[in-house]
Formats: structure tokens, C-alpha cells, sequence
């Protein structure tokens, strides 16, 4: 089987988690098959169309890691081909051209509006005569060009996540309109439902992924395929994301675009993650982190659900926790160094990595989103340090100086670099010269290096803030406070 998909987006905003996550269920199909992933910009939709929301679309994409091995290719530049379809099915009488005015459509819907029917339209200009014709064309009207609809048809297929999917004819709306409307010969703007299965067929899509919104469209699509006498490729229609009360997420629920996620601080590969399991499972159930090169191997639209995926943040914050704490500190810091730039904090990127890649490595399992980055690496960079309430009242305790001066003497004393079994040996040394239990050490040392009585594990603390050059300068703070 050769597999071929298309991720087909509408630049007509940034890039939404649920055109994200049919972008993964593509990805995962392609790469799984040895196929194709195609993307294609359907920005035939000249007024919400921005090449700015195109931009965000594919750098949206890169970012997750969900590469593609054809386009982008762009409708606007396609539109001669949906034209030459157009007149093709003109030609071969599957098509006309429709003179109804707004007005005598608005007048047909309130009419079926008053009788509690469902809107449609009635096929009224079908089969003009030629002489009906030239009367339209006279009072100026420009029409609009349908595709014919046979009502008694109904429309079936085997869609791969639902099973066999019917839909009525009848309640596809009447004749679909297929161009916008242009005077005299001209075709008009080609209309998304026609543009779509030219561009699938010319593009030998295999099978077409997308959410479960554009099902009645696939019954209109089918209709078109069998008219322009093209196959009908396979359809997966994947359920949609719903919110926390089982609504479909919306701008509503906060935060809907991947560019928000990664500005909150989720990693592509636990949103990547994450969105592989917004309907499907992995056939082992008990593994929920996986990459998408590993979720590939294994991705087939059995294990996809039918049923609405609602969104968890619980869990995608786990699965967030999870990747920080197992990323290399290199990439880590690589990801941290933008946000303590943008908080104001002092460092030299290159030359300071000595103390800063040991930081990441350190805050790796303090943060769940990278946008406490800051907050948890604070301490770290200030100078000088704020006490806080607690650790101002400990240093000013009896018995702290001793401490902090035998501490300040053994670090001068001690010989080569300051590592985790020197830093052992110094407060081994302090606990015999002070006579102080190793707890209160411990706690003191915390206390004048940190600032606070929480946070971070003390002893590779100390050893980054020995690496930036500071714990000396802290301990003589300390000691001054505790002084009085
Ligand atoms: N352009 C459509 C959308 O953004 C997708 C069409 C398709 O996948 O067939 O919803």
C-alpha cells in the first residue's frame, strides 16, 4: 500500500492544538507505512488568510518535530486547476450556473424556516432554458456555479476510525455551490470542498485524516471524487478535543495554539506526546511517554478512539514534569537561558556554562513548565541574595556565627576543586570545630547560601554558587546577619 496524507491547515489564525494533533495522527500514519506526509495551506479564503498565520502554521509544526516530505504547497496558486475541474464537471453537465439572487435565497430559508425545515436550497436553477438564461444575464445577475446533488443517493464508507459512516444525500444542504459568483463565462473563486478533493486527487492522497467536523463535507467530497471519476481515497475521522466540561476546546477554554503551550513552557516532545494520546493508546498500555519516532512503530487507527478526547492538563503537565527531569542539561539550559534572559538575570551564555549546565541539571526535577524558570533559578543569580523571613531568623540564632566563620575557614583551607565529597568533608570539619550537630550545619549552610529554609538540595547548590564564585561573598553576608 502506498501510503500518501496531507495535512491541509487554513492559515486563518495560528496554529490550534486540534489541527496540531490531526498533523500528528498523519505523522505517525506516514511514517508508520513508509508513506507520504504532504502539507498544504488552503488559504483560498482571501479576507481571513495571513501569511503571518501561515508562518506560525509551519513553525508550529517544525517545532513539534512533525516534518513533512512534500509542499508547502499553497491553494491560491492552484486556482487554474480547480477551475479546469469546474469546467469539466460544467461540461459533462454535472455542474451549472445558478442566477439566485440573496434576496430569493434569504426569502427560501425564511420560508423553511417557518415550516421547521432544515435549510437547503431547492435546485430551482437546475435546468434553466437557455432563454431563462439570457433573462438573468439582462438584469445583470452573476451566478454562482453548483455542483448537482442527487437526493436519492446516499453515501457510504468504511471510515477507519468509525466503521461504516452513511450519510443522506437529501441533507447535504441541495445543490452545493462549487464558485463563487463572476459575470458572463468566468468560473469565480473555486469553493473549499471542490479545491480539496482536486488538490487529493492530484496529490494521490491515499487516505484523508482529519476531525470529525468534516464529515458531512466528506459525503459532499465522495460525491465530487465519483463525478471528476476519481478514486475515493480511505477516510479516518478522528474524534474531536474537548474541554473539561465535554465540550469541543475552544478560543473560550484559554489556551488553544501550540505557539501559547511552548510559551508556557511545555516542551514540543511532551506536547508532541501528549497529543498522540488525545485519542489513541498505545497497544502497551502501560507506556504513556514515548517519542513520536516510537509511538510510529505502533500507531494504526484501531487503537483510536471514537469518542470525544477530553483534554487533560494534569497530565500533560506530568508528561512535561517527565521530559525536563530526563533532558541532557545541555539541552535543558538551552531552553532555560532565553527565559532568565528575559527575567532580567546576568550571564555570560558561553562562558558561564561551567556553573550554569550543573543549574539546569539541578532544576531539572524543580519545574514542571519552563516558565517557572525564573522563579526556581532566582537564588542562583541574585546579587546579593535576599534573605527571607525564616532564614534571617535562623542565621540570627545563637551559636550561627561560629558555624558560618569555621565554614568560611574550611573552604579557604580546602585544596583543589570544590566537589560534592570536599563539600562533605568541609561540613564534616565544621560539625567537629563548631560543635554543632550536622543538621544545624546543614540548616545554616542552607540558610546563608539560599536565602531560604526550602528549595533546591543544598550540597550541589552550594557547589554551582562555589562555581559562580559567590558562596564566600553569601557565608561573609550570613555571617554579618547573624552578627547582628
Ligand atoms: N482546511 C481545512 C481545515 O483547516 C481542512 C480540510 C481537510 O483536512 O480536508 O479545517
Amino acid at each position: 500500500m502506498t501510503v500518501r496524507v496531507r495535512l491541509a491547515p487554513s492559515p486563518t489564525g495560528n496554529l490550534h492544538i486540534g489541527t496540531a494533533r490531526t498533523a500528528v495522527f498523519n505523522w505517525l500514519f506516514a511514517r508508520h507505512h513508509g508513506g507520504t506526509f504532504v502539507l498544504r495551506v488552503e488559504d483560498t479564503d482571501l479576507e481571513r488568510s495571513r501569511p503571518e498565520y501561515t508562518q506560525n502554521i509551519l513553525d508550529g509544526l517544525t517545532w513539534l518535530g512533525l516534518t513533512w516530505d512534500e509542499g508547502p504547497f499553497f491553494q491560491s496558486e492552484r486556482l487554474d486547476l480547480y477551475r479546469q475541474a469546474i469546467q469539466t464537471l460544467l461540461d459533462r453537465g454535472l455542474a451549472y450556473r445558478c442566477y439566485t439572487s440573496s434576496e430569493e435565497l434569504d426569502q427560501l430559508r425564511e420560508r423553511q424556516k417557518a415550516r421547521n425545515e432544515a435549510p437547503r436550497y431547492d435546485n430551482r436553477h437546475r435546468d434553466l432554458t437557455a432563454e431563462q438564461e439570457q433573462a438573468f444575464i439582462a438584469e445583470g445577475r452573476q451566478p454562482v456555479i453548483r455542483f448537482k446533488i442527487d437526493d436519492r443517493r446516499v453515501i457510504t464508507w468504511t471510515d477507519l476510525v468509525r466503521g461504516t459512516v452513511t450519510w443522506k444525500a437529501s441533507d447535504l444542504g441541495g445543490d452545493m455551490v462549487i464558485a463563487r459568483a463572476a459575470s458572463g463565462d468566468a468560473i469565480g473563486q473555486p469553493l473549499y470542498n471542490l479545491a480539496v478533493v482536486v488538490d487529493d486527487i492530484d496529490m494521490k492522497i491515499s487516505h484523508v485524516i482529519r476531525g470529525e467536523d468534516h464529515i458531512a463535507n466528506t459525503a459532499k467530497q465522495i460525491l465530487l471524487y465519483e463525478a471528476l471519476g476519481a478514486t475515493v481515497p480511505e477516510f479516518a475521522h478522528t474524534p474531536l478535543i474537548l474541554n473539561s466540561e465535554g465540550r469541543k476546546l475552544s478560543k473560550r477554554d484559554g489556551v488553544t495554539s501550540v505557539a501559547e503551550f511552548q510559551a508556557m513552557g511545555y516542551t514540543a516532545e511532551a506536547l508532541a506526546n501528549y497529543m498522540t494520546l488525545l485519542g489513541w493508546s498505545s497497544p502497551d498500555s502501560t507506556q504513556e511517554v514515548f517519542t513520536l519516532t516510537e509511538a510510529a512503530k505502533v500507531f494504526g487507527f484501531e487503537r483510536v478512539n471514537r469518542a470525544g478526547a477530553k483534554f487533560d492538563w494534569d497530565k500533560l503537565n506530568w508528561l512535561n514534569g517527565q521530559y525536563l527531569h530526563r533532558m541532557p542539561s545541555d539541552r535543558l539550559l538551552d531552553l532555560l537561558m532565553p527565559r532568565w534572559a528575559a527575567a532580567g538575570y546576568e550571564f555570560d551564555p558561553q562562558g558561564d556554562r561551567p556553573w550554569l549546565e550543573p543549574l539546569a541539571a539541578l532544576l531539572a526535577t524543580a519545574m514542571i513548565r519552563l516558565d517557572e524558570a525564573a522563579t526556581v533559578a532566582k537564588l542562583f543569580f541574585e546579587t546579593p541574595l535576599t534573605y527571607d523571613e525564616a532564614a534571617t531568623a535562623h542565621l540570627q540564632q545563637e551559636g550561627i556565627a561560629p558555624i558560618l566563620e569555621a565554614t568560611i575557614a574550611a573552604i579557604a583551607a580546602t585544596e583543589g576543586e570544590l566537589d560534592s565529597e570536599a563539600a562533605g568533608a568541609i561540613v564534616k570539619d565544621v560539625v567537629k570545630t563548631s560543635g554543632a550537630k550536622k543538621g544545624l550545619v546543614m540548616r545554616t549552610l542552607r540558610a546563608a547560601l539560599m536565602g531560604a529554609m526550602q528549595g533546591p538540595e543544598m550540597v550541589p547548590s552550594w557547589l554551582v554558587l562555589h562555581r559562580r564564585g559567590v558562596d564566600g561573598d553569601r557565608l561573609t553576608a550570613a555571617l554579618a546577619l547573624a552578627q547582628g
